[in-house]
């Protein structure tokens, strides 16, 4: 359906944690998240209610995130049940690839048409400093258990941060070289635990345009601007929510793992949809849809959210 803005919303970005087996330093603070009490976050039998409803108002695609999203118990339950809804032509998940050496195989088997995998370095000892828990190898392992289990045309999200990994865009690039992925650099946002990270954090993602000059655009996909190395195998992303906002063609709403419907990820406004079923569920998702947001304030350096991104999903 449409919101009040002529904008058709017909993807969901469902939250089904907001843990972590990371904590990434621009995510998460270091300490982790206060343990809430479980029955402060969606059931599995909650989830796949909203994703129906969600459905029933027009939504096609849905993506699991987190937090992590494999570290959910029932996860591949989950997906299984979301899968089988009536009408819904994609499910996708985001994860930091940790666990895909188990789950990849069955996600695939539970009817999961894509994952993303989060990569923002390919360095062992950076990627333990970024992600403060994390060990690179597991994601490589998960990498090729993903591709096993038959998930092609990986993506993997890195997001461009100054000073950390801006030294690593050609060798991020050269990846799509023998490889059909797409390598996709999303800009810093200012928000959480790097709102106040100094500025020469936050690169343009033109960054990698100036670095790369051989790079031909070619038709973008969603959100991403996309381009290609001359005869590669694959494609590289810019998503630049920063320095140019794509809110205009913004088609996703987001509900997060404790059942609030948001319209935006950068506004403070959300929509609880809690114990609300049937008909009165799909009547706040409507008004959730219709009240969407015209924009965010990013280009102020500003996010108007409460909330860290494991608590709401990217
Ligand atoms: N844990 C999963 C993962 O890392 O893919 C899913 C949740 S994570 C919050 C979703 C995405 O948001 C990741 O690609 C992460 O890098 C990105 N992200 C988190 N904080 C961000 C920020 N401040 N700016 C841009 N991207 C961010
Ligand atoms: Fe966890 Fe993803 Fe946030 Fe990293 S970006 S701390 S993996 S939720």
């Amino acid at each position: 359906m449409q919101d009040l803005h002529g904008r058709t919303v017909d993807y969901l970005r469902l939250s089904v944690t907001d843990r972590c087996n990371f904590r990434c330093r621009y995510c998460m603070p270091p300490s982790g998240i206060l343990k809430r009490d479980q029955r402060d976050i969606l059931s599995l039998e909650e989830l796949e209610e909203i994703a129906s409803a969600c459905v029933r108002c027009g939504i096609k695609k849905i993506r699991l995130t987190g937090g992590e999203p494999l570290v959910r118990r029932g996860i591949v339950d989950l997906c299984r049940r979301i899968r089988r809804i009536p009408g819904l032509q994609e499910l996708c998940l985001t994860t930091n690839g940790s666990l895909l050496p188990q789950l990849a195989a069955p996600l695939r088997e539970a009817g999961v048409d894509r994952v993303n995998i989060s990569l923002d370095t390919l360095r062992p000892d950076r990627f333990a400093h970024m992600t403060r828990l994390g060990d690179l190898s597991d994601v490589v392992s998960g990498v090729e258990a993903a591709e096993a289990a038959g998930f092609h045309n990986l993506k993997f999200d890195t997001v461009l941060i100054g000073g950390f990994n801006d030294d690593e865009i050609e060798d991020f690039v050269s990846l799509t070289r023998d490889h059909p992925w797409e390598v996709r650099f999303i800009e810093l946002m200012p928000m959480g635990p790097c709102a106040g990270w100094n500025r020469r954090c936050f690169l343009p993602g033109d960054t990698v345009l100036k670095r790369i000059s051989t790079l031909q655009k070619i038709p973008p996909s969603g959100v991403a601007q996309r381009y290609q190395l001359p005869g590669a195998m694959g494609t590289v992303g810019l998503i630049a929510p920063v320095n140019h906002d794509f809110c205009s063609q913004c088609r996703r709403i987001r509900v997060t793992a404790d059942g609030k419907l948001k319209g935006c990820l950068h506004s403070a406004e959300e929509l609880p949809l809690r114990g609300l079923h049937g008909k009165e569920l799909e009547d706040a998702i409507r008004r959730g849809i219709l009240q969407k947001p015209q924009r965010h304030h990013l280009a102020e350096r500003r996010s108007d959210t409460p909330r860290n991104m494991n608590q709401i999903g990217g």
